[in-house]
């Protein structure tokens, strides 16, 4: 799950990347509206926070061409105590829910948890396929009733396998949704998480899981 994070104020920006980082999200952040805009655009997060206090261009114009271009990432607005005003045209807008700061990491992992979970086809936050399960509640997985440890780029890595079951995908796309925009990773880098998540999710039991597409990339399935 790759969050992007719009945030002018430096300090909190990266308070809440490492906060993410620690609740397995792959974090982008950016101080500007425009350049906010065009990451959104371009790099397809998962889910944007956007302040909407912003030099340039502001959150509620960044929101707004968003779901202009029918760019429909969940966006989690942040603003400064009180701004009643902002939260409506916040909402007016196109975002899907907002926050007023100061903020408490607990509150804002539920908010996320909550627009992460929304668009899925499935109420159910807990991911299932065959005798795999995965928590994101409690950041836990087990295959066959048997507790497994994972780090927490392998976490991240099956969570988005799982969330996208059947579905053919590429190292690239894997790279983009599960690293950092910053982070320069090859798609070796890939090969080598998906070996340590086969080696401890398929591995050892009958019914491989993860399936290598031949010139194309990775697919979860039951087959
Ligand atoms: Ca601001």
């Amino acid at each position: 799950m790759r969050i992007l994070v719009i945030e002018d104020e430096v300090k909190l920006a990266q308070a809440i990347k490492r906060a993410l980082e620690l609740q397995k999200y792959a974090v982008d952040i950016v101080h500007d509206g425009a350049e906010g805009l065009d990451l959104a655009v371009g790099e397809k997060p998962d889910l944007i926070l956007l302040d909407i206090m912003l030099p340039g261009m502001d959150g509620i114009a960044v929101c707004r061409e968003l779901r202009a271009q029918n760019v429909l990432t969940p966006i989690l607005m942040l603003t400064a105590r009180g701004q009643i005003t902002d939260k409506v045209t916040g909402l007016d807008v196109g975002a899907d829910d907002y926050m007023v700061k100061p903020f408490s990491f607990e509150e804002l992992f539920a908010r996320i948890r909550a627009l992460i979970r929304r668009p899925a086809t499935s109420t159910d936050p807990v991911l299932k396929i065959s005798d795999l399960v995965l928590d994101p509640k409690s950041l836990s997985v087990q295959r066959a009733n048997k507790e497994i440890q994972l780090s927490a780029k392998e976490f991240a890595l099956l969570h988005y396998l799982m969330r996208n079951q059947n579905t053919v995908l590429t190292k690239e796309h894997l790279v983009q949704h599960v690293w950092d925009y910053d982070a320069d990773i090859l798609p070796s880098t890939v090969e080598v998480h998906i070996k340590h998540l086969r080696d401890k999710i398929d591995t050892p039991y009958a019914t491989p899981l993860i399936h290598t597409v031949r010139g194309f990339g990775y697919k979860m399935t039951v087959k």
